[in-house]
């Protein structure tokens, strides 16, 4: 299974990545959460996206792609990936797409598009700040990520759409139930491209 979630910051797609990953036996993998590893160990990407994370700043396009080739091949090799904040521009959406023509089996399969309102995303992120202290969870940084994704990030929910694999979910839902959401709208995706009988190939 291979899988994005879009979602404004703080609408739940660490959460339900976790979730997801967990039942589809596929690696979780997380941009961010890779880049503040990288800033955390100091190394060449880390240095250069250090200040971009702490404003709130997309991270240079090429240095994301650098960064993701590798763990995706590796979690394409082992069963499938759910990608948690990658893809975020339509820059990187259009060369992971280009990608995908070149090397057999690492396309998407399904684009989660979690929908939360905004007096909701800014109350979790409140409370995530206090838990986790993550320094662009303040209150004018989130309002700037939340400009970001609405400039950068949004367009991919029609770059998606176009291509068939948007899936649009309340995530203003318990955390079980939007899981449960999600994977009945995957696997009625997966029925809906099943050939009908008669169809298939000899
Ligand atoms: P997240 O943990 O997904 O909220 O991402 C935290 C921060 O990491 C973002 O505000 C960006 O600075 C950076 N980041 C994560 N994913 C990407 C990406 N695909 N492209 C550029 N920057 C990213």
């Amino acid at each position: 299974m291979r899988l994005l979630l879009v979602a404004y910051p703080g609408a739940g797609k660490g959460t339900q990545a976790v979730k997801l990953a967990a039942h589809y036996g596929i690696a979780h993998l997380s941009s961010g959460a890779l880049l503040r590893a990288e800033v955390a160990h100091g190394t060449r990407i880390g240095r250069v996206a250090a200040d971009y994370l702490k404003r709130g700043d997309l991270v240079p396009d090429d240095v994301v792609l650098e960064m993701l080739s590798v763990p995706v091949l590796e979690a394409v090799r082992n069963g499938g990936y759910v990608l948690d904040g990658f893809p975020r521009t339509l820059r990187q959406a259009e060369e992971a797409y280009s990608l995908a023509q070149q090397v057999e089996g690492i396309e998407l399969q399904a684009v989660v598009h979690l929908r939360v309102s905004p007096d909701e995303l800014r109350h979790r992120l409140r409370v995530r700040a206090n838990r986790e202290g993550r320094s662009d969870d303040s209150d004018d940084v989130i309002l700037h990520r939340f400009k970001v994704f609405d400039t950068e990030t949004e367009p991919l929910l029609d770059f998606y759409a176009q291509r068939g694999l948007l899936i649009d979910i309340n995530g203003e839902q318990p955390v079980q139930k939007v899981f449960t959401d999600i994977t009945a709208a995957i696997d009625d995706l997966g029925a809906d491209r099943r050939p009908e009988v008669g169809q298939q190939d000899p």
